[in-house]
């Protein structure tokens, strides 16, 4: 059924008051048909509302996608393949998994949002990202209304990054997701962050299961990170720089202890909530809005932050970044 001028407040984790124009709840591909009949452009789609920053109103058409349902379509002795439909929610489809004893998402527990925008910016956390388990996705053009498979391949899958996010950005609704999962001798990965140091203070002495991974990532977020529910945020708010590895060197002159990951030629990521650190964010309120205290990269809504404060708030950390680094951050978030 089709809505006008729908609040949107309660489908956005940062906590912002903003309208769209026309908004329709779609489960089926042939609701997705029947609201895009109408002609109403532009047509937008939201998930769980957790990576995008409404800084306006929305024209046009909003889908809500509830696509929902989760079934193993293949067996093979030591893994499956399970689709997944793009409204199920992100967690509680890694919690069924763990479970159900199926291996391969557990470093991706607790990411807030939908199975559907997962592989739009390829979420990744502690090692991990959704293309190592990704098989291929069935989405819907929004203007003819047909469906389309994409394989790994077609998604041009990158660090925060798919074709979701360039050539094929606002054309397609992900209907559904297909991943491979182990069932046995998981690739446990316990190699980034602090996930060895976790298992330890909760008493985890044998070798880790995918439940136990499971629980230490929730446990190190849930300190980490701001609980949406509690503080309106948007998770990371910018992508961490990936340069060529002189840049680091010349940073390194200034601050030796500046981090640095080595990627493959000759280029490194650089931890963006470092360089905004170091800048004086970190915990730095601006009216309404500002850096989480725990962790500058986060972006939060003290309450009753506007979309455009806080926007203001990213640019101004842009400036800041460049002015003192040359280093140009560029937001994780989805600017609306
Ligand atoms: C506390 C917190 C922690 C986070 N931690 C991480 C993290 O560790 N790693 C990480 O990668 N991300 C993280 N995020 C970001 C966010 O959770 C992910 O980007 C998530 O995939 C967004 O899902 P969503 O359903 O909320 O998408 P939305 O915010 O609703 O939408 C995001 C974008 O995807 C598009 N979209 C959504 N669903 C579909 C669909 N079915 N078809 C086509 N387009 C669609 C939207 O149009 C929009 O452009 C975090 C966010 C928060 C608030």
């Amino acid at each position: 059924m089709l809505e006008q001028n729908k609040e949107l407040l309660p489908f956005n984790t940062f906590g912002l008051a903003a309208k769209a124009a026309h908004y329709a709840v779609v489960s089926s591909t042939s609701d997705v048909r029947a609201a895009i009949q109408g002609g109403i452009r532009p047509i937008r789609v939201l998930g769980g509302g957790s990576n995008i920053l409404f800084t306006q109103n929305m024209e046009g058409l909003l889908l809500k996608n509830e696509i929902m349902g989760k079934e193993i379509v293949r067996r093979w002795p030591n893994r499956v393949h399970v689709r997944v439909g793009g409204g199920e929610n992100w967690h509680q489809f890694v919690q069924w998994a763990v479970e159900n004893n199926l291996g391969g998402i557990e470093n991706l527990s607790l990411i807030p949002g939908t199975v559907g925008a997962s592989p739009i910016q390829n979420i990744g956390a502690y090692g991990v990202e959704i293309k190592d388990v990704f098989v291929r996705l069935r989405a819907i053009d929004l203007e003819t209304g047909k469906e389309r498979v994409f394989n790994q391949k077609e998604c041009a899958f990158g660090y925060r990054d798919s074709i979701f996010k360039r050539e094929a950005k606002g054309r397609y609704l992900i209907k559904e997701v297909v991943f491979s999962l182990t069932t046995q001798q998981h690739r446990i990965n316990t190699s980034y962050g602090d996930i060895s140091k976790t298992l330890e203070t909760l008493g985890i002495t044998t070798p880790p299961t995918i439940a136990d991974i499971s629980r230490a990532v929730v446990y190190i977020r849930s300190i980490k990170l701001p609980d949406p529910q509690k503080i309106g945020n948007c998770g990371s708010f910018f992508k961490n720089p990936e340069l060529p590895a002189a840049v680091l060197t010349d940073i390194r002159r200034e601050y030796p202890q500046a981090p640095g990951y080595d990627l493959p030629d000759n280029r490194v990521k650089i931890p963006a909530g470092w360089l905004i650190e170091q800048c004086g964010w970190k915990g730095k309120r601006v009216g309404n809005t500002g850096c989480y205290e725990k962790q500058a990269l986060v972006l939060v809504n003290h309450g009753g932050a506007t979309g455009s404060e806080a926007l203001q708030l990213a640019r101004d950390i842009i400036a800041s970044v460049k002015a003192r680094f040359g280093v140009e951050l560029e937001p994780e978030v989805n600017i609306w």
